[in-house]
């Protein structure tokens, strides 16, 4: 296993880190508890020390079932990161209180890595109002966390904003080699490293798509290596080849993939690609983008909207949805990212067609009347979905509040 090391701790962290997203499951859906423990604890003795979850993964079971498995001895040889979800806070007593029952299921009394969870522009705004960075220090000053940062699913010019507005330790940004532009991109990814902070990344084979159904145009390509490796071996190498990149998360639950991703993050060093096999990576990427429905390269040029659409991301996530219609994950996630469910409102129905971002697009897209397929195609379900989710997730923050009040017991019982 390689590590790499925080800038402004030390502290040396595997390159590869296990996502705690994405559980085996058994057949009647739920976790598998006894073959996700086996998968943790064999990914520790290959020398994993870094493993990522969140109250939200499996509706709260990823981090029990991750405290279970750091019984016996492992808990001391990991580092663990989890999240605080903004839209679980309310006031600022909920912070503490979200936190002390996250260390309570974990079975410790710190947590390593944690994290303000899936921030854009308007959330971050919103936690810092309601103390969420007094919160952290707080919170770091009396031991129960030891490194804060972020997760970040916004744009490069709010990502530079929120990197400034803290002393943080580390960030987490979604980054694959189709991504380079867009969210915080390669260019928040080289901003934040420059600041100092070690970078988390995940998604960086895009929740397993550029891993899993390949398009056959673009299978064609990979077979031309002279090296024989798997897409996910050529996205997870791609990653791990920018020095600015100190863990990629990987949510992995079949022991085949375990393996492999060990294998790699034993060998992929920073800059270990070579000139040509970056460049067959860079036809591989000019491949899904001739694929895709939208040649948006993510540049931003055209924002801000004036009327709040997200212009790139909503061409992003079209995008997704189109390369691989058997994947449904594409609709729900923008829903998530544009719909405001994670923060503000920035689907494509708010385009008024005013015209202005047609005049400064470089790559000179007809932006309205894509608008207007990218509304028809992707927002059909999203009036009802949008309530829905946004109940659960409500329901989930209060209902340990109810219980608290009914029972009398406390956070850390
Ligand atoms: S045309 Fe639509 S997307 Fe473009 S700036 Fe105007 S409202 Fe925004
Ligand atoms: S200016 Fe054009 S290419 Fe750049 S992000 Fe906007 S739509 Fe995409």
């Amino acid at each position: 296993m390689l590590y790499r090391t925080v800038p402004k701790t030390g502290d040396n962290l595997s390159i590869l880190g296990f996502g705690c997203m994405r559980y085996p499951s058994t057949r009647t859906g739920g976790v598998d508890e006894g073959r996700a423990i086996r998968q943790i604890r064999h990914a520790i003795d290959a020398g994993v020390n870094y493993f990522d979850t969140a109250p939200l993964y499996h509706m709260g079971k990823s981090e029990q079932v991750l405290g279970k498995a750091l019984a016996g001895g492992y808990r001391e040889k990991v580092r663990i990161a989890t999240k605080l979800l903004h839209l679980s806070v309310f006031e600022r007593g909920d912070m503490d209180r979200i936190l002390d029952g996250q260390l309570s299921t974990l079975r410790t009394d710190h947590i390593d890595y944690y994290l303000l969870h899936s921030l854009a522009g308007a959330s971050f705004e919103r936690m810092r109002n309601l103390g969420a960075l007094e919160f952290l220090d707080a919170a770091k000053k009396d031991g129960r966390i030891i490194n804060a940062g972020f997760s970040f699913h916004g744009n490069a010019e709010d990502f530079k904003g929120i990197v400034d507005a803290y002393d943080w330790q580390f960030c987490q940004i979604q980054y694959n080699f189709l991504d380079e532009q867009n969210q915080a991109g390669t260019e928040g990814l080289r901003y934040a490293a420059s600041k100092g902070l070690a970078v988390i990344v995940m998604e960086p084979l895009r929740g397993g798509n550029l891993a899993g159904r390949i398009p056959d145009a673009v299978q064609k390509i990979w077979d031309e290596a002279p090296v024989k490796r798997s897409p996910a071996e050529w996205g997870l190498r791609w990653v791990w080849d920018h020095p600015e990149v100190t863990v990629a998360l990987s949510g992995m639950n079949d022991e085949v993939h375990i393996d492999e991703n060990l294998r790699i993050a034993g060998e992929a060093l920073p800059g270990s690609l070579s000139p040509e096999e970056r460049m067959l990576i860079d036809r591989v990427r000019d491949e899904y983008r001739r694929l895709m429905k939208v040649g948006c390269t993510g540049c931003g040029y055209c924002m801000p909207c004036p009327f709040g659409v997200d212009i790139p991301g909503c061409f992003a996530d079209y995008n997704t949805s189109a390369l691989f219609p058997h994947d449904r994950a594409g609709k729900f996630q923008y829903i998530g990212h544009h719909g405001g469910l994670m923060g503000g409102k920035s689907y494509a129905g708010l385009c008024r067609q005013c015209g202005k971002c047609q005049k400064i697009c470089p790559q000179h897209l007809p932006i309205p009347g894509l608008m207007k397929d990218v509304s028809k195609e992707m927002e059909g379900m999203m009036g009802v979905m949008v309530p829905v989710l946004k109940g659960l997730l409500w329901c989930s923050g209060k209902l340990g509040k109810v219980k608290r009040a009914i029972t009398g017991e406390t956070a850390h019982a």
